[in-house]
């Protein structure tokens, strides 16, 4: 979805939207979209900016940075993006959730906050069983 500022009414536009994301989108990064973004916020023209604010939902696969098994990772996210009036440009608002999410992502993604990870000699997921090498 693009957005010009003449599409803009002085009592704000409302957007509502699903977006689509491919396989690759996220690929950089490790994710994967399993479903459409959606997408709740409105527009506004303020006296020098517009301004788009409202949130989003996103669900990913995921691969967790410590046990390497996969998961859904959910993003339920308020975001806000303002620009200059003056530029005539349209805003695509794919690009600008795409940037949200990849700003707002961990740096390390895990299925949970207390992850136990793997052994490191025997490789035994130890969230779900122990194994004999006890860390010190
Ligand atoms: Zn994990
Ligand atoms: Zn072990």
């Amino acid at each position: 979805m693009k957005i010009r500022i003449s599409d803009i009414p002085p009592k704000g536009l409302k957007i509502e939207e699903r977006l689509e994301f491919s396989e690759v989108d996220f690929q950089e990064v490790g994710l994967q979209a399993t479903q459409e973004v959606e997408i709740a916020a409105v527009a506004e023209k303020l006296d020098n900016d517009i301004s788009i604010k409202g949130e989003y939902r996103v669900k990913f696969r995921a691969i967790c940075y410590r046990c390497c098994e996969e998961f859904d990772y959910n993003l339920d996210k308020p975001f806000k993006f303002e620009y200059k009036v003056d530029s005539n440009k349209e805003q695509d608002l794919k690009l600008i959730i795409t940037e949200d999410i990849l700003l707002s992502l961990p740096s390390k993604i895990l299925c949970k906050d207390d992850c136990k990870g793997l052994c490191a000699i025997c490789a035994q997921n130890l969230n779900i069983d122990h194994c004999k090498h006890k860390k010190e």
